[in-house]
């Protein structure tokens, strides 16, 4: 495949991206294997993220792309409405054997944002098919990133994401977020204090009563606005409360989902039980766009002992793809023969140092870890929120690693088959970035 540098650049307008910046200035990759990417000029770059969070198992698994090559071959799209094909249904049981059947259904979307809009509306159909139709409304939390659609930027919590697009849906409201510097700074692991900020809820249901509330839906831990880590105690109480008041509670594991703690789901981590849990990315490593929305048996259940016909009326051309569901399935398959996890967590101690390595370089405001995730938060520099770290993203890649940023602070994902050497590499030339950081 041609992959030189393109002519022109215009016509792509590029996702959550500075256009202008980009285009003056591009960093392209064009190839990916193991732990690499090699970009346009033949340089190697190390993912220090997994990409956006979605290749654990590292790039170009054999399995995985001789899988999507069959299965392109065998059946390039089959419907999944009133239709089916063996690989959805396969999928579907052995994703419900991968949660140890905590959940009883799957169902299909393209992306984590469809997958959040699907929860949501499965809450909402819920409850009026068991009587309960007056709970209509959605509580996200401050500081969430639920996606791009219109449900999950409502539900989300980041200023930028939403002021442009109007009013958004009503009848939605928002738990304050748990980041605490003064308290939690350069915390291993969940942080001590904040568990008492799961009690907003019981504020949002003296204000609008349960009978009002459909569903509250949280990151387990939020990566997208900077790695905000749950503190002790926090999603078991949110738990607790839900249950109290008849609300049910979706985890958004799409970054979480898939080993990035360690444990197949954050909800295993964290020995908390949702209601529904959305996933992507990790669910075909990245490979072909899927979501899944899992959800409890007694959820399906009420919708199958409604009246006979389309039980619920939402679902996407693309739901269950052929090579999407060929994708997942050998994804799975990896995850077991190459003992993923079990690697991610023998490597785990090891990239936490690391990233507690760097506490005292310039501009270093906090450190925090868990499983194989790290944030790094940074000093503003006065009067210009994120251009510090935007300046070391962009050196970052300049020098072989490539790292993400959100406002000031660095996130970093690997691919779960990191090894000690490329931690070692990753962090060493992150130290060298931000001691020379302006
Ligand atoms: N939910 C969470 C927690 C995410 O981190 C993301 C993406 O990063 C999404 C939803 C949206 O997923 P997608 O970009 O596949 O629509």
């Amino acid at each position: 495949m041609n992959l030189a540098k393109p002519e022109s650049m215009n016509a792509f307008w590029m996702p959550f991206t500075a256009n202008r910046d980009f285009k003056e200035n591009p960093r392209l990759l064009v190839s990916a294997e193991g732990m690499y990417y090699r970009d346009v000029d033949g340089n190697q770059v190390l993912d220090g993220t997994a990409g956006l969070w979605c290749v654990p198992c590292g790039h170009a698994q054999p399995k995985i792309v001789s899988a999507v090559r069959e299965m392109v071959g065998q059946l390039d799209f089959a419907p999944t409405f009133q239709m089916g094909h063996p690989a959805a249904f396969d999928l579907a049981e052995k994703l419900m054997a991968y949660t140890n059947h905590r959940f009883g259904q799957v169902f299909y979307t393209n992306s984590g944002s469809e997958a959040v809009d699907t929860a949501l509306k499965m809450a909402l159909a819920y409850h009026k098919a068991r009587g309960e139709g007056s709970r209509t409304r959605l509580i996200g939390r401050e500081r969430g990133y639920h996606g791009v659609g219109f449900g999950g930027m409502s539900v989300g919590g980041i200023g930028g994401n939403r002021k442009s697009f109007g009013p958004l849906l009503g009848g939605v409201d928002h738990l304050p977020h748990t980041h605490n510097l003064e308290k939690n700074a350069f915390t291993r692991g969940e942080p001590e204090h904040g568990m008492n900020l799961a009690d907003e809820l019981e504020r949002i249901v003296a204000l609008h009563d349960a009978s009002t509330i459909a569903a509250v839906i949280v990151e387990p831990v939020a990566g997208s606005t900077g790695v905000l880590i749950p503190p002790k105690g926090y999603l078991k109480r949110l738990r607790e409360l839900c249950t109290k008041h008849g609300i049910l509670l979706i985890f958004d594991e799409v970054i979480t989902g898939f080993g990035r703690l360690t444990t197949p789901f954050a909800c295993d981590y964290f020995d908390v039980e949702p209601d529904m849990m959305t996933t992507a990315k990790g669910l075909t490593n990245g490979v072909i766009p899927m979501g899944a929305v899992f959800s409890k048996q007694f959820i399906y259940d009420t919708f199958m002992s409604g009246p006979a016909g389309i039980e619920l009326f939402h679902g996407y051309t693309y739901s269950g793809h052929p090579i999407a569901c060929a994708a997942a399935l050998a994804t799975l398959e990896v995850f077991q023969e190459q003992k993923i996890l079990e690697h991610a967590a023998s490597v785990q101690s090891y990239w936490e140092d690391a990233v507690h390595s760097l506490k005292g370089l310039p501009h270093v405001t906090d450190l925090r870890s868990i499983g194989m995730i790290a944030g790094i938060e940074l000093e503003s520099i006065p009067g210009k929120p994120g251009a510090r770290a935007f300046s070391a993203f962009k050196q970052a890649f300049a020098d072989g690693i490539l790292i993400r940023t959100t406002g000031d602070i660095i996130a970093m994902s690997p691919p779960l088959v990191i090894e000690k050497k490329h931690i070692d590499e990753l962090f060493g030339k992150l130290t060298t970035v931000l001691k020379n950081l302006a």
